[in-house]
Parts: structure tokens; C-alpha cells; sequence
């Protein structure tokens, strides 16, 4: 099976965008064994679309189109694909229903071009929405397969993996399914950790091992194809352990994981709360852990103290500390822990001190970062980090280097209890 993945927006011509969808698509078709021969891209013209799909219909058994599924006038995927395969748009009611019921819930009337979201190819199976309200849809014209997708990647990629690679698979007649599993890590580079698992990424067929490196973090997705998601599981699992073994004490989660997620889990299923006394990233940290939903049991509070008197009025840091050592400091990161616990009444206190850049401070070079994490019954921990970005990459990168060894920290303290 050939596919061509043709991706519709006039923004991706324009260079506004990056065509992440058909990256995304590209690489879950690898996985399934369907080779991509062409990737195309075209504005949103639905004469020049019209001769995209003329031209990928000879070459290709499966078109997959991503974006112009929705309301507005600009949306013309369906319209043009309709006209190509001859067949007619009719209402889906269940998308309909649905599309309704989003209207009523936000309290807002809908205007009749979102009726337009509701059509569908006639005949086409409809891929369900579950992030937004165009559905997809996929249908069979003369042995041709058309496969639309919005353009939303968080509409498309779990429309695509829940909804399209079933009845890509189906098609295949292989009735396999296909498991993943992400590994994420933090702390660790792309090139150490690929070279930490160079024999296993050598030697990977069942499953995939693919690493994918973000600016800030590296993730590894295994995929494992069998007849039952149990048994690929099974393929999944010793090649994890695997990993976990050489490397497992940079991962700090699986599949959605994210940093922040973790904390909040891990102090929520202990009863734990949290306080922070943040300087060079003035309540980065803070905002970062704020963004998960029920994380206000856990969170006590949190002071940004960037001056050193103010250091020293709000939190009690000892200004004989900050002269002796300097406010970069591991004692200074710890200080500010210890205090910001006790000020709060919180079971774990986080301290984050440095130089942000581009210049020196306090004598530090830029880029010199001092975390401190205190707990109840235990000895406060400091970390150093050494980083080379800009200021507020630097901030950033701060503020997961705290939430990646607050897991860390709250790992270990588990483990205790
Ligand atoms: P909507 O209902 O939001 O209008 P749509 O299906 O009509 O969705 P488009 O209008 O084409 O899709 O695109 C909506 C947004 O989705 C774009 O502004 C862009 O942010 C994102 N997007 C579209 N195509 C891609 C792509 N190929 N790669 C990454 N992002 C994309
Ligand atoms: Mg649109």
C-alpha cells in the first residue's frame, strides 16, 4: 500500500507553520508497514487542491489530507474531494448531535456554517473527534482511498492513531494491532542516551525503538505490531526493562507524562504539599505546576525573591549566607528551601537561585543555576546545573531541572514511607 499525505493550508506555504501532521502521519505509517512516497502540500485553492489529488490519485492507493475541514469559507477540503470522487456531502447526525451539544454547553448559538462541519462524503465511515468538533472521515472510490483529517494536530494525531490506523489496518486485511509505549526522559541528551542504547536500537524489529528529541527533552516510543494489544505488550515490556536498566534513572515518565504531571501525582497520592521560593525564574516553576488540574490540595504557596533584602525580609536568609557565599549558591538555594517550607508550613520546600545571562551575577558566569529541595525529614539536597542557552531558555530549563529532581526527591521519599 502507497500512501501520499496532502496536507491543505495556505499558512504552510507561507512559511507561518511548520507541517508537523504530516511529520506525525509520516511516521506512524512507518510503523504500520504503509509506504509514503510523496508528501504534498498545496494552499487553500481548490483548483490547485483539484490537481493535487488528480496527480496523487495515480500514483498513491491511499490520499491522506489533513486541514480545511472546518467551518469557514477557506475550509474546501471535503467540498473539493466530493467534486473529484463524484459523490455527494450529506449531514451526519451523530456529528451533528454533537457539534450541538458543544454549542449548548458553552452557552454561545450556532451560527449555520458549523452546520457545515456536520457533512460528510456520503458513504464515508466517519473517524470520530474527540478534541474538536469536524469529524474525519475515510472513503473508497475506484480503489482509491481518501482519508480526511483536520488540521489541529491535537485533533489529528488521536483521530489518526484511534480512528484512521484501525481502518488503515483493516485494509491492510493483517488485523494487527499496534501498540506504543513512550518512554520520556529528562537530564539526558539525544546523542549520550542513544549511545548508552546503541545495541538495542541496533538491534530493534519488534518493537520499533524511536527516539525523538525535543530542545528540552528526549522520548523514546517503542511499537510493537501483534494479533492482540496484550501480546504486544508482552514485546514491549523486556526491551523496556532493558532500557530501564542502562538508563532508567533519567526517565520520569510514560506516554502523556509530563513533568509537571508527575509531581502533581506523586505529591497528590502522598498528601504532600508544596512550597517555592523562586529567584531567577520568578515563578516559572510555580506557573508550570499551577497548569495541572486538581494541584491546589498540594500547593501551599509560593514567593518570588529577587532582591537580596527581600531574600533576607520575607524569607529569613541569613545576609551573613548571602555575603559569605554568594547569592548563587548551593547554600543559598537550600536556605531559600528550608525557609519557604517553614514560612508556608509545607512538608517540601524548592529553592531555585542562578544567573539567568547573558551576563555574570554575583560573581557567577551565566548560566550557573543552584536548585534546593528541603524536606520535613530530611537533609536539604542542592543541585548545580551548568546551562548555555539564552536568559529565558535558561529560566525555563531551570524550572524542569526542579520538577525533574522534585520527582526525583519524591520518588525516593516514597520509597521510604
Ligand atoms: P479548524 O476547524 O480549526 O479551521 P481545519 O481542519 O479547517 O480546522 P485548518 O483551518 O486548515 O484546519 O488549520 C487549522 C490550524 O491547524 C492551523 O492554523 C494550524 O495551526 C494547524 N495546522 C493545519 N495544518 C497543519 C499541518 N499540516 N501541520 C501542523 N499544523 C497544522
Ligand atoms: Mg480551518
Amino acid at each position: 500500500m502507497r500512501a501520499e499525505i496532502i496536507a491543505v493550508g495556505s499558512e504552510l506555504l507561507l512559511g507561518q507553520i511548520m507541517n508537523t501532521n504530516a511529520k506525525f502521519i509520516s511516521s506512524r505509517l512507518a510503523e504500520i508497514g504503509v509506504d509514503v512516497h510523496y508528501q504534498t502540500v498545496v494552499g487553500d485553492n481548490s483548483n490547485r487542491l483539484e490537481d493535487v489529488i488528480d496527480i496523487a490519485a495515480k500514483r498513491a492507493d491511499v490520499l491522506i489530507f489533513t486541514g480545511g475541514l472546518g467551518p469557514t469559507k477557506d475550509d474546501m477540503t471535503k467540498e473539493t474531494i466530493a467534486k473529484h470522487v463524484g459523490c455527494a456531502l450529506v449531514s451526519d447526525d451523530e456529528a451533528l448531535r454533537y457539534i450541538q451539544s458543544y454549542f449548548e454547553r458553552v452557552g454561545r448559538t450556532m451560527t449555520d456554517n458549523n452546520k457545515k462541519q456536520a457533512l460528510v462524503l456520503e458513504g464515508a465511515t466517519v473517524l470520530a473527534n474527540r478534541k474538536g468538533m469536524a469529524p474525519g472521515m475515510a472513503v473508497e472510490k475506484e480503489g482509491i482511498h481518501y482519508i480526511l483529517l483536520p488540521g489541529p494536530p491535537h485533533e489529528m494525531e488521536p483521530m489518526f492513531a484511534d480512528e484512521a490506523i484501525p481502518y488503515l489496518l483493516g485494509l491492510t486485511g493483517k488485523h494487527e494491532v499496534i501498540t506504543s509505549r513512550v518512554l520520556k526522559f529528562y537530564g539526558i541528551g539525544e546523542a549520550e542516551l542513544e549511545d548508552r542504547i546503541q545495541a538495542i536500537l541496533e538491534k530493534q524489529t519488534n518493537p520499533t525503538v524511536a527516539p525523538l528529541a525535543s530542545p528540552d527533552a528526549v522520548t523514546l516510543r517503542l511499537t510493537a505490531k501483534a494479533q492482540t494489544a496484550d501480546e504486544a505488550l508482552a514485546w514491549i515490556e523486556p526491551v523496556e526493562e532493558e532500557i530501564r536498566s542502562i538508563v532508567g534513572d533519567y526517565i520520569y515518565g510514560i506516554d502523556d507524562d509530563t513533568l509537571s504531571s508527575k509531581v502533581a501525582e506523586l505529591l497528590g497520592r502522598n498528601g504532600w504539599t508544596l512550597a517555592a521560593a523562586e529567584s531567577l525564574t520568578a515563578g516559572l516553576f510555580m506557573a508550570e505546576l499551577a497548569g495541572e488540574p486538581g494541584i491546589s490540595a498540594s500547593l501551599e504557596g509560593g514567593v518570588v525573591v529577587y532582591n537580596n533584602d527581600v531574600k533576607t525580609e520575607q524569607l529569613g536568609i541569613d545576609a551573613a549566607l548571602l555575603a559569605e557565599y554568594g547569592v548563587v549558591s548551593a547554600q543559598c538555594a537550600a536556605a531559600l528551601a528550608v525557609n519557604v517550607k517553614r514560612k508556608f508550613g509545607a512538608d517540601i520546600g524548592v529553592g531555585l537561585t542562578g544567573a539567568a545571562g547573558p551576563d555574570p551575577h554575583d560573581g557567577k558566569p551565566s548560566g550557573t543555576v543552584w536548585i534546593g529541595i528541603a524536606s520535613v525529614d530530611a537533609e536539604p539536597e542542592t543541585y548545580k546545573l551548568v546551562l548555555s542557552s539564552s536568559r529565558n531558555a535558561n529560566r525555563l530549563r531551570a524550572a524542569r531541572f526542579a520538577l525533574y529532581y522534585l520527582i526525583k526527591h519524591l520518588r525516593k521519599k516514597e520509597g521510604q514511607n
